[in-house]
């Protein structure tokens, strides 16, 4: 199908580039004119988040779409842009920074009565911008595959994040610590703004484009907020309060699986409560709450049990952002009160479903807090004691508790745990609690290791190992048989890999 008003072939009739973002004028961007890349080549797509946009499994194949993906030429309705923000880093105010290597493609709408939402279509590593600094505006083959794979097994993992539609390599060099293959990844998102787009109109008391930025945000996504009676039917209150719950449930879903972020500074996180900005994430392998995933977080701001308290600092500085249209700094705290009361409520909720626990149970904090410490004391495999402490509840038989305990050198803390554990599976019927936890512990995880056989079989022209962990990735649930090497332990050299900041 080809809608020539769309001035994209392989849309469905009716879809169309709105471009809302470029409404709010100058002030809030500039726009761009993409550094095409040299012979770029498809390296990885997702036929699901093609979908999204109305695109048909093979469109993105087609040689007008890889021009697109690359800047070598702009659909017709398209209006390409980067956009300023500012923003802490490491806990300390950075300054100006802004899409140094993003360009806004544009924003496709469904047609009216369509059940899918519009969205923005971000290319990242497009080139240099006015945002660059000391960047060269481009992004490596083997970073952009990490976040084309794990926003997709975010997504599939039921946890909010950007999606990634392709990513496509060149063989023009970019230069690292050595030369490497250069990429763009091609990213999704109803919006793209963080909290660091209102820092950076704060900062500069710019206070009619923070209105502008805030009115804007909260009529396309949290209209609610204008006929909220709570927090004295402040608006902006009420967004910042929303912005918390939907903040704090995303980060108790990311403790819930073992997902370590990396880089949590207030620019990489998303206005929307999406996981966004994927660097050195880690999904952990043994459980160990200090993990630190970031080569470069020598302090371990970032260590994986701090992430919670970090989301609370990040939305403070939001609050702080906002207090010029919020006006009452009660109102603000009050707002951001909400995540002590979110948070605890939905890592509760996260961990019931992982236990087979319909809803949460008296003492099921307790029970959690002592596995975990029991995991931890023995750096015990995450996600794998999960998936086989899921097989034994759902098998019911004596013998499949075997694989659980052989997780343990020292079993003198995990057979007390699962008698306690087994007295309050003796409310719930097998099947029900069996299912929900086969439902909500994954069978396969982005492990580094993972991600590392992909982009070297990537770096040799072979996609086809990047094809089957998306295969898997995309349902993480599902037993795989062919691939189940992807749900094993990590070798001993995934210790070795390390992952810093921008690349
Ligand atoms: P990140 O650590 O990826 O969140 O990036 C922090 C800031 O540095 C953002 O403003 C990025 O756009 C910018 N940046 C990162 N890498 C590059 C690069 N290679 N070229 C230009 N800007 C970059
Ligand atoms: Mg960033």
């Amino acid at each position: 199908m080809h809608d020539t008003s769309s001035g994209a072939p392989g849309l469905e009739p009716g879809w169309r580039w709105n471009n809302s973002f470029a409404a709010l004028g100058p002030d809030f961007y500039t726009p761009m004119r993409l550094q095409p890349l040299a012979a770029p080549y498809m390296v990885g797509h997702s036929a699901q988040a093609a979908r999204l946009l109305g695109l048909g499994p093979d469109a993105l194949q087609s040689p007008a779409w890889l021009d697109f993906l690359v800047g070598n030429q702009v659909p017709d309705g398209a209006q390409p842009l980067s956009s300023v923000y500012s923003g802490h880093q490491f806990g300390v105010w950075a300054g100006q920074l802004g899409d140094g290597r993003a360009a806004l493609l544009g924003e496709l709408q469904p047609p009216a009565g369509h059940t899918a939402s519009a969205q923005e279509i971000q290319l990242k590593g497009s080139g240099l911008t006015p945002y660059s600094r000391m960047g060269d505006g481009r992004a490596v083959l083997r970073s952009s595959i990490r976040e084309f794979l794990c926003s997709e097994a975010m997504h599939a993992l039921g946890i909010p994040t950007t999606r990634a539609l392709c990513v496509i390599g060149s063989d023009h060099p970019v230069y690292r610590e050595q030369p490497e293959t250069a990429a763009v990844v091609t990213r999704l998102a109803p919006s793209f703004i963080r909290f660091g787009h209102f820092e950076h109109f704060c900062h500069h008391d710019l206070h009619a484009q923070l209105r502008q930025l805030a009115d804007y945000v909260i009529d396309r996504f949290y209209p609610q907020c204008r006929q909220d009676s709570r927090l004295n039917g402040n608006p902006y209150a009420n967004f910042l309060q929303a912005v918390t719950e939907r903040t704090a449930r995303m980060v108790a879903q990311w403790q819930a699986v073992g997902f370590c972020h990396g880089v949590m500074n207030t620019d990489n996180m998303s206005i929307l409560g999406l996981t966004i900005d994927y660097g050195p994430f880690q999904f952990l392998d043994g459980f160990d709450p200090g993990h630190i995933c970031n080569h470069s977080d020598n302090q371990g701001r970032y260590a994986f049990y701090k992430q919670p308290n970090v989301a609370y600092w990040n939305l403070y500085c939001l609050g702080h952002a906002l207090l010029p249209l919020v006006e009452e700094q009660e109102l603000a705290i009050a707002a951001l009160e909400t995540f002590k009361t979110v948070f605890p409520q939905a890592f509760d909720a996260c961990m019931a479903t992982k236990l087979g626990f319909p809803e949460v149970r008296d003492g099921q904090r307790a029970l959690a807090e002592d596995l975990l410490r029991l995991l931890a004391e023995q750096r015990v495999d995450y996600n794998i004691f999960w998936r086989r402490l899921s097989h034994w509840v759902a098998q019911d038989a004596q013998s499949e508790q075997e694989p659980v305990l052989d997780l343990f050198l020292d079993r003198d803390g995990i057979d007390p745990w699962l008698l306690q554990y087994s007295e309050h599976l003796a409310h719930i019927p097998r099947g029900l609690a069996a299912n929900l936890m086969l439902k909500s512990n994954p069978k396969y995880v982005l492990r580094n290791h993972l991600g590392e056989l992909a982009i070297q079989a990537a770096q040799r022209k072979d996609f086809s190992v990047l094809g089957q962990l998306l295969q898997v990735l995309e349902h993480p649930f599902d037993e795989h048989p062919e691939l189940e090497s992807f749900a094993g332990f990590p070798p001993d050299w995934a210790a070795g890999i390390a992952i810093s900041c921008s690349s």
